[in-house]
């Protein structure tokens, strides 16, 4: 056997083995169902099949045109719209797929600030203060300019009344909800009437909430005035990595304009594969959504809880720290302290509980911190809870995460106690039954 062969298969199974006695918490992430994995690693992997199921430009669709359709239509299902494309490989190409469709370059977009939550890809291509380069997508690839909305650090939203003021003045042809911490539902309803008035169109970047909002939690954006949703496949809504568009518009016209956004304009292959885990993971989410997402937030709302209650300085405990998947933590509180966000994801990975370091709203701004070692950390609870865990696990979690910051344990012994705890969750909930473990590494024969 090759060494190159070797070598990238051990570290697979190396990586499978570790994540069978992680304590996984990236809000970003989840696990798919063995299913979804399995037809992730079909022969669709590596075929072609530009344009929408029936109306292909290669030949040899015809059981992918299928699939996709079974796609199409269990997301219109799911989200309750009349329309879904399920072809944008990632979140970030759904968010292009809007940006192209409702804007051109040159005009303005607003939507959260960055270092409050806002996803890079809603950011502008250069700062504003020093010229420094951001690169962030929508204007490095689409050349849009970004006014951004008032963040309320306090309540951990967009602020209302001068987010008004904001639109009313800079009358932006985009206004973007969503971000990447994300406590809260966004004033959808309350902003996008201004919008209307100044003549904008309206979006919601529901990659870290998609499966939430499906199974019908957090918020209903397209029926709080959101024109169109976008959002990645693999955060809350526990699918492969992929992205969606959605939108309940009944105008052909409009219809066919995001179609064409997608392809040809953002798209070439759409990673076939990837469209029939998500179909399998639509059929899981329809049949056990409502019952897995309401644990979610349970979840969250626990571990917050617990996690307060040994000493963590928890966002927002005045409304109950969250309303998602999220728990977002400012660990500057402590006097005696292994250190800052970087710090503490660094020293909780020794122990394989998997976290990642997070900006504060303020940390930039006021307190001369940096994306490096921040003063907060952020929690999810989604894969967490997809392994059948449940309020008390949270507690068992937090006091596990208390013994390395705050009583500044060495995290190489509480790895021990991490994995005996992981030992009683190593099958897939809200999933079709399988025999096969959650993280167990399927070998081709
Ligand atoms: C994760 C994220 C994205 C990007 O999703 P990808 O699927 O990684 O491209 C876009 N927007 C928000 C708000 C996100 O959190």
């Amino acid at each position: 056997m090759s060494n190159t062969l070797k070598k990238v298969q051990d570290l697979l199974i190396e990586h499978h083995n570790a994540f069978e006695n992680a304590i996984p918490l990236i809000a970003s992430e989840n696990v798919t169902s063995i299913q979804c994995r399995e037809a992730c690693n079909s022969d669709l992997s590596h075929r072609y099949a530009e344009g929408w199921p029936g109306e292909r430009v290669y030949a040899g669709c015809e059981w992918l045109d299928q699939i996709e359709q079974i796609a199409i239509d269990l997301a219109k299902k799911y989200f309750r719209v009349n329309f879904a494309d399920v072809r944008p490989i990632s979140g970030v190409v759904a968010n292009l797929v809007a940006y192209t469709a409702y804007t051109e370059p040159g005009d303005i977009m607003s939507c959260m600030p960055i270092p409050s939550g806002g996803h890079i890809s809603h950011g502008p291509k250069y700062g504003r203060v020093s010229k420094n380069l951001i690169n962030g997508t929508a204007g490095a690839v689409h050349g849009l300019d970004i006014e951004y909305l008032k963040f309320n650090w306090e309540e951990m939203n967009i602020d209302v009344d001068q987010s008004i003021a904001i639109i009313r003045e800079k009358k932006p042809k985009l206004l973007l909800f969503g971000g990447s911490v994300f406590l809260f539902p966004h004033p959808v309803k309350e902003l996008s009437e201004v919008a209307r008035e100044v003549g904008a169109k309206v979006m919601y970047d529901g990659a870290h909430v998609l499966g939430l909002i499906g199974s019908g939690y957090f918020q209903d954006p397209l029926r709080e005035g959101a024109d169109i949703m976008t959002g990645s496949t693999h955060k809350t809504f526990p699918g492969p990595q992929h992205g969606i568009v959605l939108s309940d518009t009944k105008d052909s016209e409009e219809i066919e304009l995001l179609k064409k956004c997608a392809f040809p304009a953002m798209l070439s292959n759409h990673h076939l594969h990837n469209v029939a885990g998500l179909a399998i993971t639509l059929a899981e989410m329809l049949e056990f959504g409502i019952e897995y997402h309401a644990q979610v937030i349970k979840n969250a709302k626990a571990l917050a809880q617990a996690l307060h209650e040994r000493g963590f300085k928890i966002l927002c405990e005045h409304k109950g720290f969250t309303e998602s998947h999220q728990v977002v933590a400012d660990i500057t509180n402590f006097e005696n302290t292994i250190g800052l966000g970087g710090d503490i994801e660094k020293a909780l990975e020794k122990a394989n509980i998997i976290i990642n370091r997070n900006l504060l709203p303020w940390d930039i701004v006021r307190d001369n911190r940096n994306y490096t070692n921040p003063g907060g950390i952020r929690l999810g609870v989604s894969e967490v809870t997809r392994l059948g865990m449940k309020e008390r696990d949270m507690v068992s979690i937090s006091e596990l995460m208390k013994k390395i910051v705050v009583d500044q344990k060495k995290p190489e012994v509480i790895k021990e106690e991490v994995e005996e705890f992981r030992k009683d969750f190593q099958t897939l909930h809200y999933c079709f039954p399988t025999k096969t473990r959650a993280y167990e590494y399927i070998s081709f024969k």
